[in-house]
């Protein structure tokens, strides 16, 4: 007999976005007259930068000709990436890989998702809360999580809360755990962490044997000095994170699909018999067997990224959503909300005013100024009383949706 992964069972229903798009839609149907201005989305929407295309297009080419065609390719990811990749994300920081520590991957979503099947099943896992879905839902999946507690919480599974109260510094855990995922630049917050306070995670993981999951996917949003690019810029992190980057919000790949992952060969973990194992060649195992590899057209388009070019034209669309985010920082903050975010992110984190719930807020910024948010109750606990907007709208849309804004006094 034929039984489910009733795992699958303890997922909880992600509404989030459904429920959001429903209120949307509803409020357009009931007000034909009204022009809704969606910032909610978290996905960009510049296309991609003419050399990135015509990097991808030149490879297309070479797939048609039957001496520069292409069959599968390294799992792993080519060479000319996996070098660009060192020396324009790492190299600049004074961090060094091989090529053989640098996974290429179509996206940081499933590398996130899949790491955790190199981790032993009894592994205690800690998320920040709010946190990116994908870290809890998976360990659902794998049977790491227990119950849905009435709190919101799955009892298995280490909530650090980050919250005005922080300042969004999450916590070091206080139970034991073993490990830790981390996303920073965040989303949904927005917020960062400085090079000490990553510090002391790394500290804490190698006190306590325990592995650093870094999501990155959001590093080139940086603008301040004391945010850390990489996690390996912290000494002694080779040996207790494993990094995760993604070319979806560089460089407007969220369609086209490429990411990769750095597993360092320092990083070494005891088995049962105390014997050391490394991560990196478990990953590899990983990967080769489950995984073809990235298209070599969409891995010449990455390569693109870094060119002069390439450079040049992605940084003016993070510079259009930075100052998108800016104009939405400080028009919240005129209209005496407090706001979070959006200096080294694209998204902002709204406390909402007199201690709305997140949901009554996101009502109110519909009803009354025709604005689509995100609830930060959807992320966790921990994100009631607040709502993400996003920057990733035009300039215009910005603009007019601040000076709606504007006119509301809460
Ligand atoms: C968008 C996003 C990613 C990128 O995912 P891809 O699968 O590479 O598109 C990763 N982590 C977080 C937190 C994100 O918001």
């Amino acid at each position: 007999m034929a039984k489910i992964n009733e795992n699958y069972l303890l997922l909880e229903n992600s509404y989030l976005f459904v429920e959001v798009n429903r209120r949307a839609a509803k409020y357009s149907e009931e007000n034909p007259d009204k022009d809704v201005i969606k910032m909610g989305i978290g996905d960009v929407t510049k296309p991609l930068a003419p050399a990135i295309v015509d990097a991808f297009k030149a490879a297309v080419d070479e797939m048609a000709d039957a001496d520069l065609f292409r069959g599968y390719g390294p799992e792993q990811g080519y060479e000319f990436l996996q070098q660009a990749i060192i020396k324009n994300d790492f190299n600049k920081w004074g961090v060094d890989f091989d090529v053989d520590e640098v996974f290429i991957s179509d996206g940081a979503k499933c590398d996130t998702g899949n790491i955790q099947e190199i981790f032993s099943q009894d592994s205690k896992i800690a998320v920040t809360d709010p946190v990116y879905p994908v870290y809890i839902d998976t360990n659902v999946m794998a049977g790491r999580s227990g119950l849905m507690g009435e709190d919101g919480m799955y009892e298995n599974i280490t909530y650090l809360p980050c919250t005005e109260e922080n300042n969004f510094v999450p916590e070091l855990p206080q139970e034991d755990v073993d490990i830790i995922y981390l996303c920073f630049p965040n989303n949904p917050t927005g917020t960062t962490l400085t090079r000490d306070e990553l510090a002391k995670f790394v500290e804490y993981a190698r006190e306590n044997d325990a592995v650093i999951l870094y999501d990155a996917a959001y590093e080139v949003f940086i603008t301040e000095d004391d945010v850390p690019h990489t996690i390996y810029e912290i000494e002694g992190a080779k040996e207790v994170a494993i990094e995760f980057r993604s070319f979806s919000k560089t460089a407007g790949f969220t369609g086209t699909r490429c990411a990769y992952t750095v597993v360092p060969k320092e990083l070494v973990i005891k088995d049962s018999e105390g014997n050391d194992q490394a991560l990196n060649p478990l990953w590899n195992r990983r990967q080769t067997t489950k995984f073809n590899g990235v298209s070599y057209p969409v891995q010449r388009a990455a390569e693109a990224v870094y060119s002069e070019e390439g450079q040049k034209q992605i940084m003016e669309n993070i510079e259009y959503y930075l100052e998108n985010a800016r104009i939405i920082r400080e028009s919240l903050s005129e209209a005496g909300l407090n706001v979070y975010g959006g200096v080294n992110s694209p998204y902002i984190w709204v406390k909402t005013p007199n201690d709305m719930k997140s949901w009554d807020f996101f009502d109110l910024l519909l009803e009354e100024a025709n604005i689509v948010g995100t609830p930060g109750a959807g992320f966790g606990p921990s994100g009631e009383g607040y709502l993400r907007l996003t920057a990733f709208n035009t300039l215009e849309n910005t603009k007019e949706a601040m000076a709606r804004i504007s006119k509301l006094s809460f």
